[in-house]
């Protein structure tokens, strides 16, 4: 019998920018393989492609060559089976927050009954059923990315892709948004990528940590974060990882410094 496909691999995938006449090789003969219900995280330097990376996971662009394949088969166009969450997830303001975890489902065709119970079902999974009614400016930015999430969920991707979701917000809510998410990703085994530039925030959630060199993205290194959870940052173990990670980012954010300020 054959073996059953990654949830996700990449191949060998080049991706190079070209506008006004200048060149960004972004991505350079990346390979990586996830299986299906892993949490990942994504780490590297700013401007090293994570954000590309993901995606052509979503299928928002297209590799120069090299494949995107999601259970076996390549990536086609965006789909809700791959559902994003952004840094700064625009949420509708007109919609109130109810309304705005609904709206994809609405979309859908799903009836209003239905698609308002469903939403609810994850109003409630990220603790805001108090907030139902309120209106995207009446909430915290904490509280915003809860429903960009919650929006994510109900449509039940098989993939639930984060570029930088907690970046915005401040240390405490990004520990309890880290938690939180944790809870629901144990609860649905989805297969979770995350990108971020925090050490801890990355070796606090995954299973495996892929660290992106800079420009052009190469995979740097792989860890596979094995620490049972809950998680406690002072746990020497994970310390250790974090020391590791830490290391190898280091000389590419230097890499990365070296370029931009010219020296040699
Ligand atoms: P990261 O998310 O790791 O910070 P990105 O994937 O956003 O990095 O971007 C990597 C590089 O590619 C950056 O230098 C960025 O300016 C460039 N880039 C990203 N998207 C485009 C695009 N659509 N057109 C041209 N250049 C782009
Ligand atoms: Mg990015």
């Amino acid at each position: 019998m054959a073996d059953k496909p990654f949830k996700v691999e990449i191949k060998n995938v080049n991706k190079t920018y070209r506008s006004h006449g200048r060149q960004v090789e972004v991505l350079k003969d990346v390979n990586l393989t996830v299986k299906d219900g892993d949490f990942v995280c994504l780490l590297g330097p700013s401007g090293c492609g994570k954000s590309t990376l993901v995606h052509l996971i979503a299928g928002l662009d297209k590799a120069d060559s090299g494949s995107v394949l999601v259970d076996g088969k390549p990536v086609g166009v965006p789909s809700s089976s791959r559902a994003m969450v952004f840094q700064d997830s625009a949420l509708f303001p007109w919609l109130n927050v109810l309304d705005n975890v609904a709206f994809g489902l609405v979309m859908n065709k799903v009836p209003k009954k239905e698609a308002h119970e469903r939403a609810m079902n994850y109003v409630r999974r990220v603790h805001l059923s108090k907030f139902a009614t309120s209106y995207p400016h009446q909430l915290s930015g904490g509280m915003r990315q809860r429903v960009a999430i919650a929006r994510a969920l109900v449509m039940e991707p098989d993939i639930l892709l984060m570029d930088e979701p907690f970046g915005a917000l401040d240390a405490q809510t990004r520990m309890v948004l880290q938690e939180e998410l944790l809870e629901i990703w144990q609860q649905s085994k989805r297969t979770v990528f995350f990108v971020t530039h925090n050490v801890r925030e990355a070796t606090g959630l995954a299973d495996v940590v892929y660290v992106i060199s800079s420009r052009p993205g190469q995979i740097r290194a792989v860890e596979k974060i094995d620490v049972a959870r809950p998680r406690h940052a002072e746990n020497a173990t994970l310390m250790n990882y974090q020391h590791k990670i830490l290391g190898i980012l280091g000389e590419e954010i230097e890499k990365v410094m070296r370029d931009e300020l010219g020296e040699d």
